[in-house]
């Protein structure tokens, strides 16, 4: 049985309270833009992170299922219950913080690994291990000891129900500060999202003892948006024009506006 690990994108989507500052300009998020004085609510940045942790497991042979895959808020206790169902080996859970006028944030920056009190010794490994990642991830502040790894009730003041329900190891990362402009403003860019997923896929690598695959990175890709080129989809070749019209027959059942169209070998 391959490793399986549990991933938590916290919260739901309108969760009250877990969401940016009114944006101060438009800002592209996950490729989208988001205008000046709108929000971002937490859960969506989480979903990202999560949905960008998930092809670097697949490719390194590691299983994962999502705890909470719908938008709805879903309980704490019920995400880990849905780990605990399924075997996980570990749950990853994944956040972004706010200050929301707490005292013991005061001067907070940087990446945050959270695990419960009185946790497993194999999740005081984990945590270590995902916070030499995280640490590595291009942030303002990061690097940072005085927030790397810490104790929920300290944060919290409670114990926190997804980490101590949990059977197996399980931490809490928190990736930034939602209602700080500029964690804002480097949060919503692919290359710190991107840069946090691959963090995480190699804590989870390096705990289950998977060799880390790395990602094949193209070079000189062209541009997915240059208005210079089109990119036309083709289903194969066929040296009997039969063939052809047979796929196009098929393709155009499926509602796609295909044609044959013919070259000299
Ligand atoms: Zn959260």
């Amino acid at each position: 049985m391959s490793f399986k690990v549990g991933l938590d994108d916290g919260h739901g989507v309108n969760t009250a309270g877990k969401r940016t500052v009114a944006l101060k300009e438009d800002i592209m998020f996950n490729g989208k833009l988001r205008k000046k004085g709108t929000i971002i609510h937490e859960n969506e940045f989480n979903k990202v992170i999560m949905r960008k942790v998930e092809p670097h497991l697949k490719r390194c042979g590691v299983r994962y299922i999502e705890l909470a895959p719908t938008d709805s808020d879903t309980p704490l206790s019920t995400r880990a219950n849905v780990a605990n169902k399924n075997k996980c080996d570990l749950v990853v859970s994944i956040h972004a913080n706010a200050l929301a006028g707490t005292k013991w944030q005061t001067g907070a920056y940087g990446l945050v690994v959270i695990k419960t009190k009185g946790c497993q010794s194999k999740t005081n490994k984990l945590a270590d291990i995902m916070y030499k990642h995280l640490k590595t991830v291009d942030f303002p502040s990061n690097g940072e000891t005085k927030y790397g790894v810490r104790v929920d009730t300290e944060i919290s003041g409670f114990t926190l129900a997804i980490l101590r329900q949990t059977k197996m190891p399980a931490v809490l990362v928190e990736l930034g500060f939602m209602d700080n402009w500029n964690d804002v403003k480097v949060m919503c860019t692919d290359k710190f999202q991107n840069e946090c997923a691959e963090a995480i896929a190699k804590a989870v690598c390096e705990y289950a003892n998977i060799k880390y695959i790395e990602e094949k990175k193209e070079e000189n890709k062209p541009s997915t948006s240059d208005s210079n080129v089109v990119y036309r989809a083709i289903a194969g070749s066929y040296s009997n024009k039969s063939n052809a019209d047979k796929i196009v027959k098929e393709l155009k059942e499926k509602g796609y506006n295909a044609f044959v169209a013919i070259y000299d070998k």
